[in-house]
């Protein structure tokens, strides 16, 4: 059991409550804690801040509360490597793999993304050493996981936002956010996938596994969008097939998901100079294919998947 921690209070102070309103996630979807911060700054606003402002918009401290009552929103804490990674640690640990990939699966036809967001942190815990803070050559990053050693006023509603509007880690996949998202995954009630959910995904998997060989991450969108039922922007396709990937149901030969192999996030190559896209999908292309044995791991107990 993971010590009671600012962690615990963190992710298990705001019981969600559901169903989510949806003028509470269209409140959370505009969420960005870098717009608090500068709305809070006693100095005079500098052009790009004001330029963030006027594009994001500010949270007033009425809506956030309603935020917080909706159990979206989390007050600032503190929160330091080694406790993150226990967290992390004992929440894998209650969390069940049927419980991941049934919501994985639910969230397809219900649109829930939080449903969907359980499965990228628990592959990541599949290889995640257990480790103490690893001094680097950047001295406040973990060498390990490139977690940050204190992270000071850590603002878990980004996060939230991520979960339920994009429906999988975003950019920081260090381990204060994953004991994050595997607290609020534990937090929701098992859903049992329906035949529209199967229906769905298996066309998911079917058009990854017939797209031409050179198809890269950035194609696959255009693709997507034309099954029926499958609703998703640019930007929630992108971050579920990064989720295939860390799960490494999207990976190559030469660069394994977290399945089978943990990379250190903030080390991890990219394809280019220019990519941002998470390790590995990012030097997946459709030549790559659907990796069997991963897709056999996560979905096997399935037999209406087609694997
Ligand atoms: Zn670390």
């Amino acid at each position: 059991m993971a010590p009671r921690t600012k962690i615990q209070k963190l992710c298990e102070g705001n019981r969600v409550k559901r169903p989510v309103e949806k003028k509470a996630l269209k409140l959370l979807s505009k969420y960005s804690s870098l717009s608090q911060a500068i709305a809070r700054s006693e100095h005079p606003l500098q052009p790009y801040e004001q330029r963030w402002i006027d594009a994001r918009g500010v949270t007033s401290d009425e809506q956030f509360a309603y935020l917080k009552q909706q159990g979206l929103a989390f007050d600032p804490v503190d929160l330091g490597h080694d406790d993150a990674v226990q967290g992390c640690a004992a929440y894998a640990k209650q969390c069940q793999k049927s419980h991941v990939t049934d919501l994985f699966l639910s969230s397809f036809a219900s649109g829930r993304l939080d449903y969907r967001s359980g499965l990228a942190p628990f592959a990541m815990m599949q290889t995640m050493p257990d480790h103490r803070f690893t001094q680097s050559s950047a001295p406040q990053f973990c060498a390990i996981c490139s977690g940050s050693d204190i992270c000071r006023g850590v603002d878990a509603t980004d996060w939230n936002a991520d979960r339920h509007c994009a429906g999988s880690l975003g950019l920081l996949k260090t381990p204060e956010v994953i004991q994050f998202y595997l607290a609020q995954h534990l937090q929701l009630a098992r859903q049992a996938p329906t035949a529209e959910d199967f229906r769905i995904f298996n066309a998911i998997l079917d058009t990854l596994r017939s797209l031409e060989a050179q198809t890269k991450p950035t194609q696959v969108h255009r693709s997507l969008k034309k099954i029926d039922g499958f609703k998703a922007t640019v930007h929630q396709c992108r971050v579920l097939l990064e989720a295939l990937g860390i799960a490494s149901i999207l990976q190559t030969e030469k660069h394994k998901g977290y399945l089978t192999h943990y990379t250190n996030p903030g080390l991890a190559p990219s394809k280019s100079h220019k990519s941002d896209w998470a390790y590995p999908v990012d030097f997946w292309t459709g030549a790559d294919g659907v990796n069997k044995e991963a897709l056999a791991f996560w979905f096997g107990a399935y037999p209406e998947i087609r694997l």
